[in-house]
């Protein structure tokens, strides 16, 4: 299907770009190859709202991912950054904003008793993984189908956001030796993890999860699924690595450990602890951190980590989200919500609504999502009409059926007008979707 209205100063931006940038893009959903169109290229953001290089407004409903859960421009945020970078913007030495940081995250999360910083939640779970590895001796990662974990050599087996989107069921460039040591089982399937531990007796260095995954869509853990995890891996001498690098600070103060209380060994954290920068983290258990370099012999480093402009972001961030922030969030989260799900409903649309915490995405489908092989049953056609239609209208949706959507503590009245007015319009667009042939 042709969308034909226009955007032409992102067109000539991407043009520019696809000469010089791979796929005119530094990260593949951006690009808008699972929904067609022209990506929108964005000069600011305040508040809930996004301004492209057509001087086009949108309400944003993907917050960068995740990590702008105070919406664009805080002035807290502004300030603690401009304040920060008038200081200078990396010393390569130890600095009190880090100290800060790694204290607020530790006073948040229970079974996090130390903490390292680095600069992407890619970076976190890499080094997690190394770290579980050394501590435990053993070579063996569990992972499951549909969860994405960065886009690190040994996780790139069946994984999900941008790999789901396109399809790929790994990616050249990623040896077989790389993934040798990785076991990809399905989500929400505790027999088969079990059966893992049976098959790899002494072999399993961790098991690494979303700690409610939202790479495939949202599919939460089904009841007992993170605490029948927790108590495998300590049957079996595993590591139990939670990774909280999207909900991390996001669906509670403690992100989805606040919600579930299962404690894992290590989390990784990235997104909102970096306040929209380059910011994230890997922590947990202090007898198990006590490995890492230079407290121990498993190595890992880097130059800008714990950068003091990004750690004065996150912390400036951190600190501003209080309970009425997430009861906030929650509350603009569970109204979309509804206004979605009334909006299909009413033209007849098959479809799930799928939560954790005040994030959510909708499966076109009329059945549960619980795993990755759930989730590739929905009808994307009609995701993609869906998507247009909104964005034609002006709210902007993440670019791919296999997404979480994101709010912020901005999101006010005006905003969700504007998405209540676009509904309607775009549920009829999906009710009308017909797939296209391949
Ligand atoms: N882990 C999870 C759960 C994520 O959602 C992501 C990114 O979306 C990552 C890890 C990788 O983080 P980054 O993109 O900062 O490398």
């Amino acid at each position: 299907m042709a969308y034909s209205y226009e955007a032409p100063v992102s067109q000539t931006l991407f043009d520019r770009a696809s000469l010089v940038t791979p796929g005119g893009v530094n990260s593949p959903v951006r690009a808008f190859r699972a929904v067609g169109g022209t990506p929108r290229f964005m000069v600011s953001g305040t508040g809930p709202y996004l301004t492209d290089a057509d001087g086009r407004e949108y309400v944003d409903l993907v917050c960068s991912w995740g990590p702008m859960i105070l919406g664009h421009s805080h002035p807290a945020v502004i300030e603690a950054v401009q304040a920060a970078v008038a200081r200078g913007t990396s010393f390569g030495t130890p600095g009190e904003g880090e100290v800060a940081l790694a204290e607020e995250i530790v006073s948040r999360i229970e079974p996090v008793e130390q903490v390292r910083l680095v600069s992407s939640g890619t970076e976190a779970t890499m080094s997690a993984i190394r770290l579980a590895r050394g501590f435990t001796g053993r070579a063996k990662v569990v992972k499951f189908a549909g969860c994405y974990h960065g886009h690190v050599d040994a996780l790139l087996a069946a994984a999900g956001s941008g790999v789901a989107t396109f399809g790929l069921p790994d990616t050249p460039g990623v040896t077989g030796a790389q993934t040798g040591d990785t076991i990809v089982l399905p989500y929400n399937d505790l027999e088969a993890v079990h059966e893992a531990f049976r098959a790899h007796p002494g072999e399993i260095a961790c098991v690494i999860t979303e700690a409610s995954p939202g790479n495939m869509g949202v599919v939460p853990p089904g009841p007992g699924f993170n605490e029948g995890l927790r108590a495998a891996c300590a049957k079996n001498g595993a590591l139990y690595i939670s990774d909280e690098v999207m909900t991390g600070f996001r669906t509670s103060k403690a992100g989805w450990y606040g919600i579930d209380g299962v404690a894992p060994d290590l989390m990784t954290f990235g997104k909102v602890m970096g306040g929209g920068f380059p910011a994230a983290a890997f922590g947990g258990r202090k007898d198990v951190m006590a490995h890492l370099a230079p407290a121990g012999p498993v190595y890992q480093a880097g130059t800008l980590s714990g950068n003091p402009v990004a750690t004065a972001a996150g912390l400036a961030q951190l600190r501003l989200l209080d309970d009425a922030a997430y009861e906030k969030v929650d509350a603009v989260s569970a109204e979309i919500q509804s206004l979605v799900t009334d909006a299909l409903t009413k033209e007849g649309v098959a479809h799930r609504l799928q939560t954790a915490g005040n994030m959510f995405s909708v499966f076109f489908t009329g059945s549960q999502v619980r795993s990755y092989e759930d989730a590739k049953k929905q009808e994307s056609f009609r995701f993609t009409a869906f998507f247009h239609s909104m964005l034609a209208q002006g709210v902007y949706l993440p670019p791919s059926a296999f997404e979480s959507w994101f709010v912020s503590t901005a999101h006010d009245e005006r905003a969700i007008e504007r998405i209540t007015a676009a509904l309607p319009a775009a549920a009829r667009a999906a009710a009308e979707a017909t797939e296209v042939p391949a």
